[in-house]
């Protein structure tokens, strides 16, 4: 049985090091037990009556999350792509850690680091050094990744309120769920926060293990990012993300017409409301494919 389930992490793990192995049993599973448990209230799906109207809690609880996550905690905070206000700013990072993936200065700190070290033997979540698995969700649940290096967002850290959000992670998701209470009983909460939050973390990781290992190259970048049009769309824009390794800084992943960045547009709309400003545009450079 162990040579079978070890003949499956290592059809994964592209670089086939056994050591990599180890990595698994630095999983925090106490401190990880929330996450899990979150996977299995999804079966309260079966217990809760069905009415349409929860796939449209699912609906808006999956959009403004998503885009919180991807224009706010990855284009703004981890890249600084575009300018907005402390209120604005403050709005999306507490809509985003609704998301439960922690708070804007752990993952911003964490995707800086990232973007240092792509797909070489320091980066925490690359498929090509630790394998499909790892990079999917395992390295998110190690005890060694809990930590936030302040070094890499000194610009973001002097924000008080950034720091309660961080060091208080939990309350954001805490007010959904009550609210969503609240408002539809366990139905809202089952279909708009166990079964989206899921959703949501899902398609984060993608990001990193699919969007490293099954897509396309525009660019020669120096590491594995691939685009990927599928995850594209569940993803906001963000499975352009050989396009995004290619330029991070821009507030832009989906380069053409047709390569459909969903946060891009909401950020283009919201910008004619000077809600953001400054958006950075795509810089193609030289190293096209
Ligand atoms: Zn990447
Ligand atoms: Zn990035």
């Amino acid at each position: 049985m162990l040579k079978v389930i070890k003949s499956i992490y290592l059809w994964f793990d592209s670089s086939g090091d056994l050591p990599n192995l180890q990595n698994k049993t630095k999983i925090d599973w106490l401190r990880c037990s929330p996450f899990i448990l979150l996977h299995v209230f999804c079966f309260a799906v079966f217990f809760v009556k069905f009415e349409w109207s929860l796939l449209l809690v699912l609906l808006i609880t999956y959009v403004l999350r998503v885009f919180s996550l991807t224009a706010f905690y990855h284009r703004f905070f981890s890249h600084r792509a575009f300018k907005t206000s402390r209120v604005m700013q403050f709005i999306f990072a507490f809509i985003g850690t609704t998301a439960t993936q922690r708070g804007p200065l752990w993952w911003a700190a964490h995707h800086r680091h990232h973007h240092k070290h792509t797909d070489r033997a320091l980066d925490r979540h690359s498929p090509h050094v630790h394998g499909f698995l790892w990079s999917h969700c395992g390295w998110f649940l190690s005890a060694e990744n809990f930590k936030t290096d302040l070094s890499y967002i000194k610009d973001l850290s002097k924000f008080p309120e950034l720091r309660f959000l961080d060091r208080y992670d939990i309350v954001p998701p805490i007010i959904l769920a009550v609210t969503l209470y609240w408002f539809g009983g366990w139905p809202y909460v089952v279909w708009g926060y166990f079964i989206s939050t899921v959703l949501i973390y899902h398609v984060t990781f993608a990001i990193n293990s699919l969007g490293h290992t099954v897509g396309t190259q525009s660019f020669k970048t120096a590491d594995h990012s691939r685009n990927n049009w599928l995850l594209a769309i569940f993803a906001f824009g963000e499975g352009w993300h050989n396009n995004h390794h290619h330029c991070p800084s821009s507030a832009r992943q989906g380069r053409t017409l047709w390569q459909l960045d969903i946060s891009y547009l909401i950020l283009k709309l919201m910008e004619k409301f000077k809600l953001v400003w400054d958006l950075r545009e795509f810089d193609v450079k030289e190293n096209q494919v």
